[in-house]
């Protein structure tokens, strides 16, 4: 679809013709292949997100203003994408157009209330390194420094290795500006009382929750223009001392930082110490992170990854490498872990209360992550988190899937259970990566102090090769059921099935009224239809936001 050179020109007034494209090379690279990203809707195969009419760059919020209110007079539908990692940036329909907030990246650091008002460009990188100058660092959630931050906080999730100890985006989320869908601009919070960007809540309107609810509403309900995000301390240089070369940088910090991997005998010790560190607030950072590349290939991996000589080609040679089985065997349950020191007195209770976890775990330290090289790899990738292409660097294109969460010891009954099924599909398939079953990864905490976790197993793929993606789809059917059948809720790798169709389009109301109505509690999403018709009257999102008209609550539910 087209729009009328009348209403480009409309659009090109409120931007500049330098600022909207209707270039079909420029649109084509604003549409997502869900073969291709971990889009927990598929993945599926010979078909993209449709193409918008045009893409368009607001440089400021009036200009996100006028865009919407024009969105608004002739039902155009619209979305705003960040970086656009996940496929809930992009258009669901035709008659559609993207707004890429790229223009908008500016930083304010307020020392005081230590916070930072920024715009919607801004990245984790951007807000950490300026932060950092301050003596603050900020949550980066797992997908990486280069994701907005803005578009975590309120299109989707925004945790990571660091919400353990700052909380996640959400957690964080203070006073913000808002331009609603039907094109009115809210600034909530403090910021709606002119008592500056402090408070999220009040005094002033506290609207937090339309916007964010437990997952963000995915660029459905308008435009964020200005967020107001905690900072925590950083106990560490104002600039990240980084070295190395591409891919294998490495930071070199002071003392009152360290970076173990913490081993385990087994997943109910693994999970003891966890609540360990919870308990004592022991970590800065905490993540079981590098086992995304598989209980079998993680040793081989982390060598060629901390060293720039080393390639893909180099993993068989490795693999059959006696010292690198030793140490990959070691490691076989971990986590890791970084501790941060705001005093030589707190580092060295840190270190004891570790000391204290090995005893009472029966745990111990991995020999080969305590080699200086890779200690200070993988201090740089978990405090930056910018090593996120990696996650693809299996062959191209991966689904997280099973999701065990939330329950800590839940998860951990079942975690062998859950490798060892995954194992034999890779034992008898080869559409997806044999990496040892166990290739599960995820943050120690979905809240700041600790609590609810999420563990996703990495099912790498080739999103360019037909059997291998519908076989990894086949093999996240097979989990679904697995889950179903111990009660632990939907596989993730398929939790957005109901927020967007195989085919790239949203799904059609009447699809979320038949879904919706028989859920348990069907009001929850009659009362998101109540919200989005006040705020969004022409329904100018697509089906991200689950809504249930209320005429069709059951009967026996009203
Ligand atoms: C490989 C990978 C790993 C991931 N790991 C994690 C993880 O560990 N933790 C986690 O929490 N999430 C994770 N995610 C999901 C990720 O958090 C979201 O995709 C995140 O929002 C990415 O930031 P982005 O800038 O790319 O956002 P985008 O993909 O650009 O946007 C995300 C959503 O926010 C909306 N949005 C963007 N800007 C605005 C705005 N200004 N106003 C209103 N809405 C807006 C978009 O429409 C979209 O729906 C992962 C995703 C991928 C692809």
């Amino acid at each position: 679809m087209k729009l009328s050179p009348e209403i480009y020109k409309e659009f090109e007034e409120i931007v500049g013709p330098r600022y909207i494209s209707q270039d079909p090379g420029v649109l084509e690279t604003y549409r997502c292949m869900p073969a291709q990203s971990s889009a927990h809707y598929g993945p599926y195969w010979d078909h993209m997100t449709p193409t918008p009419m045009a893409v368009i760059l607001p440089g400021c919020t009036e200009e996100v203003q006028g865009i919407v209110r024009l969105c608004n007079k002739y039902k155009i539908k619209f979305k705003a994408g960040g970086s656009f990692w996940g496929a809930m940036a992009y258009i669901g329909s035709d008659y559609s157009i993207q707004l890429d907030m790229r223009r908008m990246r500016k930083i304010e650091i307020d020392v005081k209330n230590q916070l930072a008002i920024i715009d919607p460009y801004v990245n984790g990188a951007m807000l950490q390194s300026e932060a950092m100058k301050y003596g603050f660092s900020c949550n980066i959630p797992g997908v990486g420094c280069s994701s907005s931050i803005v578009a975590s906080a309120s299109g989707w999730g925004g945790v990571g290795p660091s919400t353990v100890c700052s909380g996640g985006h959400k957690e964080n989320l203070c006073a913000l500006e808002w331009v609603l869908p039907n094109g009115e601009l809210l600034r909530t919070g403090t910021a709606g009382s002119g008592d500056g960007w402090f408070c999220g809540e009040g005094p002033g309107p506290s609207t937090r929750a339309f916007l964010t609810a437990s997952m963000g509403v995915c660029g459905e309900m308008g435009v964020v223009t200005k967020m107001a995000m905690r900072l925590y301390p950083w106990p560490g240089p104002a600039v990240l001392p980084s070295t190395g070369t591409v891919p294998a940088y490495k930071a070199a910090l002071p003392d009152n930082f360290r970076c173990y991997t913490v081993c385990f005998p087994s997943w109910d010790m693994w999970a003891k110490a966890l609540t360990m560190c919870y308990d004592s607030d022991l970590v800065y950072l905490g993540h079981r992170q590098f086992n995304m590349f598989g209980r079998d290939l993680k040793g081989a991996m982390i060598r060629i990854l901390t060293d720039p000589d080393k390639q893909l080609c180099d993993l068989e040679e490795l693999l059959s490498d006696p010292e690198v089985k030793r140490q990959t065997e070691e490691m076989k349950l971990e986590f890791q872990i970084v501790l941060a020191g705001y005093t030589k007195r707190d580092m060295e209770l840190k270190e004891a209360i570790l000391q204290e976890i090995l005893k009472e775990c029966d745990a111990w330290l991995s020999s080969m992550m305590l080699e200086p090289d890779i200690e200070n790899w993988a201090l740089l990738y978990l405090i930056r988190l910018g090593h996120k292409n990696l996650n693809y660097v299996m062959c191209g294109s991966y689904e997280g899937n099973f999701g065990l969460n939330p329950n800590l010891w839940v998860s951990a009954s079942y975690m062998e259970e859950a490798a060892a099924f995954k194992k034999q599909w890779e034992d008898t398939h080869t559409s997806i990566v044999k990496n040892g079953g166990d290739s599960e990864m995820g943050s120690f905490s979905f809240t700041g102090g600790g609590g609810a976790v999420g563990w996703e197993f990495f099912v790498d793929f080739d999103a360019y090769d037909k059997d291998s993606v519908t076989g990894a789809c086949d093999f996240i059917d097979e989990t679904e059921k697995w889950m179903a059948e111990r009660h632990l809720g939907g596989d993730m790798g398929r939790s957005n099935k109901y927020l967007r169709q195989p085919n790239g389009y949203d799904w059609p109301q009447e699809k979320h009224n038949e879904l919706f109505s028989k859920v348990p509690q069907p009001h929850v999403f009659a009362y998101q239809w109540k919200v989005r018709e006040a705020i969004n009257p022409n329904l100018l999102g697509g089906s991200y936001y689950r809504t249930l008209d209320p005429e069709m609550i059951p009967e026996n539910k009203r």
